[in-house]
């Protein structure tokens, strides 16, 4: 008998296949890592564009993902949504990936582009570069006000290619929504098919927290 054993890539465990799920599937993770990470399946929406969160944004995930593009940890890049890919699968079966551009250079310089890579296992067609952005803006410096003036800096480098095409626009993190709304908003007019949204993660903000935000200065940590 061929020899099954996994390690899960994030704990480095082994991973036991006492369930049907993981007998079926060849999943990354082990069962104790998913749970810490808390996928949730949260419909939300931008605009009146249909959005799925995977996961709440909570430590562990915010961890797992600087590890993943700030330490350039590409073995973490099934980690994210492999777990569920059969029934993301079924969901986005058709559908183009967009995803949300980071800056080129950045790209290049890392190797790979983080969100590309992230839903590389659903194995659907991507929008290279369709979507880009003109400079280098480090949102996470900015304010939660700042950040809704994003919109400025993507471009649609292609709107033809988007006609006659079921569009999938795709992100790592979903903090304050702008980049998503901004995306939107470029390439609804060109979009004749449907039109979803799928994020690894979706910050969530307590009452707290939207008070602060309001404040111009405020930057997000
Ligand atoms: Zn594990």
């Amino acid at each position: 008998m061929k020899d099954t054993t996994r390690i899960c890539k994030i704990c480095f465990n082994k991973i036991y296949t006492n369930n049907i799920h993981s007998l079926l599937y060849n999943e990354p993770i082990c069962s104790k890592c998913l749970k810490e990470l808390n996928p949730v399946f949260k419909k939300f929406k931008i605009e009146d564009v249909e959005a799925l969160a995977i996961f709440e944004y909570n430590e562990v995930l915010k961890k797992l993902i600087y590890q993943f593009k700030g330490c350039l940890d590409y073995e973490l890049k099934d980690v994210f949504i492999a777990y569920f890919n059969n029934e993301l699968k079924e969901k986005y079966k058709n559908y183009y990936i967009l995803p949300i551009p980071s800056f080129k250079e950045k790209d290049l310089k890392r190797g790979f582009n983080q969100v590309e890579e992230m839903f590389s296992s659903l194995k659907l067609p991507v929008l290279k570069d369709v979507l880009m952005k003109k400079k280098d803006d480090n949102q996470h410096l900015k304010s939660y006000v700042e950040r809704t003036k994003v919109k400025d800096n993507f471009l649609v480098t292609n709107k033809e290619i988007l006609r006659n095409k079921k569009i999938l626009i795709c992100d790592d993190i979903c903090t304050t929504g702008s980049s998503l709304k901004a995306a939107v908003d470029l390439i609804k007019p060109y979009v004749n098919k449907d039109l979803k949204i799928v994020v690894i993660a979706k910050r969530e903000f307590s009452k707290d927290e939207l008070e602060k935000i309001k404040d111009k200065r405020f930057v997000l940590s």
